[in-house]
């Protein structure tokens, strides 16, 4: 061994082949943190002074090759001012330029996943050997920044420009097929010889097989391009990558313009361009945004494994009803490999709730997900029922019938009857108290709530609500099968429609206020668009289901009286009157008829003006800020209030539980990242100019004393 540090260690074989494992102490993974860059810096420089030196394998001991930077430690690098900035991302790049000028041939030996600063090592070195099963790519662009230790530079050179826009912009992590199509790596081998390999490559080199100093010259130099060709590609990619991005996500824009410039210009030029472009990203306030999210991803799943740390494990569940929500979770559950009854009180809503589950999974097949074998083993997995005969051996069921507080509870009280003691229930109610859903229960302890969202395969949350009386056994077991079932769960506190619901139902609050005041809105949805949300509120109006908002916004309102309570006929209730139920029955603010694809198309119905114009009290001209703030201020006066009263038990959860659960605009952070950006100084004097709306648009006491105190939710 010729170094052994805390993070890498080289051994030097008899041919003086150098081998440089990535191997930091005491993690599970290797990722670039300051040991790492600075251990690396180390070891390059003794590498260029050691005599004779043939060869240099840069390897790792772990599953994972390099998951990147650390994003924890790089944030604080964001925080500094530009010239300190670009002097990190100096001295970043002069170790990976170090590498690309070694004195001999260098290989990359992938064993697993590279990504970003470890695909950049890899793109320094002259070869590169990836494992079958392993991945590589450059996910920056996904944090709002983009690839800064000169990923932009290499790999368009190395697998074109088109190429390179693609996986920089895109951000996918690249399987080892698709890596060797595109020329990104030169060998693709089964994990376990990926060392072999590479150091076959390096002895090729040796015996003259392959010339490395010219391969290495021609990926240095400028990219040879007529001024026709040229524009053709980035024209074309910017059409592509810009209506996809959209105008709030500037860093693939950026790549783009990076890369453009980059391709025609001398290697140390175009690492100066990327250097200069990442700056001004990395100091924008979507990448700081987005890499909060990160983090507030990583603490959210964090908090739920230690949740999950104690439970037993549920290796068989059931569910009761087997509608839109009760066949969704059947379908996630066996998909994910826990077997789960279905029970239902009509035979055909099983037939429709198993059609359903095939329908997805045969879905899965075609997009090569899923093998026939797996699909078939989780077809199996869901077992249809009209009774409880089997409910004896269950470790957890969930209560997804009717939203109705009757019908649950004497539901609850049957189920609870016909399982074990130790069993979970939990219920799937959107709005209805937990603490009262418990009351007529003889084991309330055993019972939470567990709210996933429409459509269930697809949305990543699941809110597991804390009654008064559920055990901690019962939050643990809860969360540990939401983990299970691939979902990310958030533990919060009770109260009527839990933390989403709570927060997206003053929003269309403000929404209907505003439909009061004559607003159109097809504007509205198309300015909230705009503003980044995947729909505007009239049209996630009939995605939710005028009938199901009709029904909560009723337990809102007697939860929450003071702000959320309304006089006279708002248009959801004018539309529930009608039986417009939204998207399930073709009609509700928009109509529906089937596209190309039978999937529910939107259209304008004229019939809509005359049918709202009775609950419309005056008219009201809105600018497209007036539209935006009178709809963003409630949601966040609302998120800020469910953190104050500890519904929720962080920032990061509040917010995360926003962009999971309602589709929140992800560049913003959260609502309560949201605030800290605009300053509460700032909203509280916006809200105010609304306060003739009432109290959803009065902000509370706390937040106007932290903005006195210039005070954060991130506290930073
Ligand atoms: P749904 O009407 O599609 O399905 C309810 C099913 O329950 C029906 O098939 C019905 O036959 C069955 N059922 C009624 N009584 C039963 C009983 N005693 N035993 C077994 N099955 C019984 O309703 P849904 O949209 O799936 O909603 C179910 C629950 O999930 C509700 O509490 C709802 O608030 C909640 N939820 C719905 C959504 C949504 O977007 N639809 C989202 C989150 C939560």
């Amino acid at each position: 061994m010729i170094f052994e540090g805390q993070a890498v260690k080289v051994a030097m074989d008899d041919a003086r082949v150098a081998t440089v494992t990535l191997d930091l102490v005491g993690e599970s993974v290797n990722k670039f943190n300051s040991v790492t860059l600075n251990e690396l810096a180390e070891v390059i420089a003794i590498l260029k002074h050691t005599d004779d030196l043939q060869g240099v394998i840069f390897a790792s001991a772990k599953d994972v090759f390099v998951v990147g930077a650390d994003i924890t430690e790089f944030t604080t690098w964001f925080k500094l001012d530009d010239e300190e900035l670009t002097d990190k991302l100096r001295h970043a790049h002069s170790i990976f330029n170090d590498i690309s000028h070694l004195c001999c041939p260098t290989v990359a030996a992938i064993n697993g996943i590279a990504l970003g600063g470890g695909m950049e090592l890899c793109l320094a070195c002259d070869y590169r050997v990836m494992a079958e099963s392993a991945k590589i790519g450059l996910p920056e662009t996904q944090l709002g920044i983009y690839p800064g230790w000169g990923g932009t530079v290499r790999l368009p050179r190395l697998i074109g420009a088109d190429n390179a826009c693609e996986w920089i912009c895109g951000g996918a992590q690249k399987r080892s097929a698709d890596a060797l199509k595109d020329g990104a790596v030169d060998a693709v081998v089964p994990a376990d010889k990926v060392q072999e390999s590479a150091r076959h490559l390096v002895q090729q080199i040796l015996d003259g097989k392959l010339n490395y100093r010219q391969r290495r010259d021609e990926l240095r130099a400028p990219m040879q391009f007529s001024p026709i060709e040229k524009m053709m590609v980035f024209e074309s990619v910017r059409g592509v990558v810009g209506a996809k991005a959209g105008k709030h996500y500037p860093a693939p824009m950026a790549a783009i313009k990076t890369i453009e410039k980059g391709v025609s210009q001398e290697m140390e030029k175009a690492l100066e361009t990327e250097i200069k472009g990442f700056v001004k990203l990395a100091k924008g306030p979507v990448a700081e945004s987005l890499v909060n999210l990160f983090l507030s991803d990583q603490a959210i799943k964090k908090s739920a494994g230690k949740y999950a740390k104690n439970a037993t494990p549920v290796k068989q569940a059931a569910v009761l009803g087997a509608g839109i929500m009760g066949g969704g979770v059947a379908y996630q559950s066996a998909s994910k490999g826990t077997p789960i009854i279905m029970k239902d009180i009509r035979q055909e809503a099983l037939e429709l709730g198993l059609s359903e589950a095939n329908k997805l999974l045969n879905g899965q097949i075609e997009r090569g997900r899923l093998t026939a074998a797996k699909a078939l083993k989780a077809m199996n997995g869901i077992t249809p029922a009209l009774s409880y005969g089997e409910f004896d051996h269950v470790d957890l069921v969930v209560e997804a019938v009717v939203e109705n507080v009757n019908v649950k509870k004497s539901v609850l009280a049957e189920t609870e009857k016909h399982i074990a003691e130790d069993a979970i229930l939990a219920s799937n109610t959107s709005t209805i108290s937990i603490t009262e859903l418990a009351k007529d229960l003889k084991r309330p302890e055993n019972f939470c709530g567990m709210h996933f969202f429409n459509p269930v395969h697809r949305m990543p949350l699941v809110e597991v609500i804390r009654g008064e009386k559920s055990s901690d056994e019962a939050i643990a077991k809860t969360v540990a099968y939401a983990q299970a079932m691939g979902k990310t769960p958030i533990v919060v506190n009770d109260c009527p429609g839990f933390l989403v619901n709570r927060v997206l139902f003053p929003y269309f609050a403000g929404f209907s206020l505003m439909m009061k005041e004559g607003a159109d809105f097809q504007q509205v949805d198309k300015t909230m668009e705009r503003f980044g949300w995947p729909m505007g509120p009239a049209y996630l109006l009939d995605v939710v289901g005028i009938d199901t908002a009709f029904h909560a916004d009723q337990v809102m309102a007697e939860g929450f009286p003071d702000r959320m309570k309304h006089e006279g006929v708002n248009a959801v209730d004018c539309l529930f009157k009608l039986e417009r139920f939204g998207q399930k029955n073709g009609k509700g603010f928009y109509a529906y008829e089937p596209d190309r694809k039978g999937k529910p198309k939107k259209i304008f119905d004229a019939d809509i003006v005359d049918i709202l114009a009775p609950t419309v009290a005056s008219q009201t001209e809105l600018s497209e800020d007036d539209i935006i703030a009178r709809m963003m201020i409630p949601l966040c006066i609302e998120t800020a209030r469910c953190l104050e009263e500890n519904i929720v038990g962080s920032a990061a959860e509040a917010d995360m539980g926003l962009i999971y659960g309602i589709g929140f605009p992800p560049y913003l952070g959260g609502a309560l990242h949201y605030l800290d950006q605009m300053g509460l100084q700032a909203f509280c004097e916006l809200a105010d100019k609304y306060s003739q709306l009432g109290k959803l648009y009065e902000p509370t006491a706390r937040m106007r004393e932290m903005a006195t105190n210039n005070e954060t939710y991130y506290g930073n």
